[in-house]
């Protein structure tokens, strides 16, 4: 199992370099070790870009911890963008979307990458009709994902955590965890990120370390900036992460501003160092 060190921190790799055949060979440039992928377009699964992108991947020689699906048409410019376009959550794309996630399950497996993460949307209140056939959806995708040996980790931070864990349960497979976003928690105004990490503990997956600002208006998104200027207190969080038992990669996130290159190299060095001074 791989410790929580230095080592271990890696990065988002398109927030490093769009150009997404490029972007492996940059990150490993750069010193990184292991990696997330971010989404590709739905064509790069089935057409010849997929084997480019297995080749470049291969040739970094870096470890992918987690493939990130995501799909054609969506927009996270604002909550009403999000909840019109994110996810498995909208009824009239989910069973196009389900089929596009079990592509990108037997992507992994060709590429040997454990685990898929994602955004699956707003989930809908439990007493919503919709709420069931997301479920079974769900179920679906982690079965596919269990015959290839992998887990699935639920992106969070837009719901509450007792949403997410409540959602785990009812799932109920046993290779459904999550990715730990806590820049994700004050973006979307849903929850206190060391109070998050306690309630999804051992389901704690994967981890993004994101930082941002809460907006002032309730209904908008808060504001990413670059790690330790935000309001995550990260040598509480990575303590109390440690506590939990998670061990695994800590990936660099930075989706906006004039430099993300810089912003994640300059967090790089200050999770290094907080981890070095025994966080
Ligand atoms: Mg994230």
């Amino acid at each position: 199992m791989l410790s929580m060190s230095p080592e271990q921190i890696g990065v988002m790799l398109n927030n490093l370099e769009r150009d997404r055949l490029r972007a492996f060979d940059v990150a490993a440039r750069l010193g990184f070790r292991v990696v997330h992928t971010n989404a590709l377009p739905e064509k790069w699964l089935t057409g010849p870009e997929r084997e480019q992108y297995k080749t470049a991947a291969r040739q970094s020689g870096l470890t992918i911890a987690s493939m990130f699906v995501g799909f054609d048409g969506q927009s996270y410019a604002d909550i009403p963008s999000i909840r019109r376009t994110v996810g498995l959550v909208i009824p009239e794309l989910r069973q196009h979307r389900s089929q596009v996630a079990k592509l990108y399950s037997a992507l992994a497996h060709e590429m040997g990458v454990p685990s898929l993460s994602g955004h699956i949307g707003f989930v809908p209140s439990r007493t919503d009709p919709d709420y069931p056939p997301l479920v079974e959806t769900l179920r679906a995708i982690l079965d596919c994902c269990a015959a290839h040996d992998q887990t699935f980790h639920l992106e969070t931070g837009q719901d509450p955590a007792d949403v997410l864990l409540q959602l785990v349960r009812d799932v109920d497979r046993p290779n459904l965890g999550v990715n730990f976003d806590p820049g994700n928690f004050i973006l979307y105004g849903t929850d206190d990120p060391l109070r998050a990490a306690d309630v999804l503990g051992p389901l704690i997956s994967g981890v993004h370390c994101k930082d941002a600002v809460r907006s002032e208006q309730d209904g908008t998104l808060g504001t990413e900036t670059p790690l330790g200027q935000g309001e995550v207190n990260w040598v509480l969080l990575l303590g109390r992460l440690r506590d939990h038992g998670y061990r695994g990669p800590l990936i660099l996130e930075r989706e906006s501003g004039p430099d993300p290159a810089a912003d994640l190299v300059a967090g790089r060095a200050l999770l290094a160092a907080i981890l070095q001074a025994g966080a």
